[in-house]
């Protein structure tokens, strides 16, 4: 962790870093791209980060070190909130119909057509995204890992005004 300093001087590659979530030996390939994009009329400090000129938007990638245990663990995350905000959207239709039939859409839901069914399984989908969000977070507190956006480059870079993509660039 020498190189703590928020130089953003890239020297992971050259040797073996310390994975940031769990601190053990980081695998290049493996290295999580963090993305902060700013606006170009701003003319932040990319702290030595190379930024990449985009049409709208000024880019810097952080490569986080990370080891292999980390990196799938991040996939099978993606992996659980995908899955169980589907079978939530499945679910929860049925589930509110058979327990909580008194729990009706307000009524402008209705006004124009019966979206009912619609509300109750967006209305899934956003608790199965939610809950499942929180369990990981959770999950990664009580087994002591960190979490690549307290990074210290991405967060000096933060504090320059860099911040995330709210859509996709390309
Ligand atoms: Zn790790």
């Amino acid at each position: 962790m020498e190189d703590k300093d928020g130089s953003g001087i890239d020297r992971a590659s050259a040797r073996p870093a310390a994975c940031w979530q769990c601190g053990a030996p980081a695998i290049a390939d493996c290295a999580y791209a963090l993305r902060l994009v700013a606006n170009p009329g701003w003319r932040l400090d990319p702290l030595g980060y190379r930024v990449n000129h985009g049409k709208d938007w000024d880019e810097v990638r952080v490569r986080v070190p990370r080891c292999h245990a980390c990196r799938s663990r991040t996939q099978l995350s993606l992996l659980i909130v995908f899955g169980s905000s589907l079978a939530s959207a499945i679910a929860w239709p049925a589930l509110q119909s058979r327990f909580w039939p008194q729990l009706e859409a307000p009524t402008w839901v209705y006004e124009s057509h019966e979206g009912g069914g619609t509300l109750m399984t967006a209305a899934g989908l956003l608790l199965g995204f939610v809950l499942s969000m929180l369990g990981i977070a959770l999950h990664r507190r009580l087994s002591g890992r960190r979490s690549v956006a307290s990074y210290p480059p991405v967060i000096s870079l933060r504090q320059e005004g860099w911040h995330y993509p709210v859509y996709p660039a390309y």
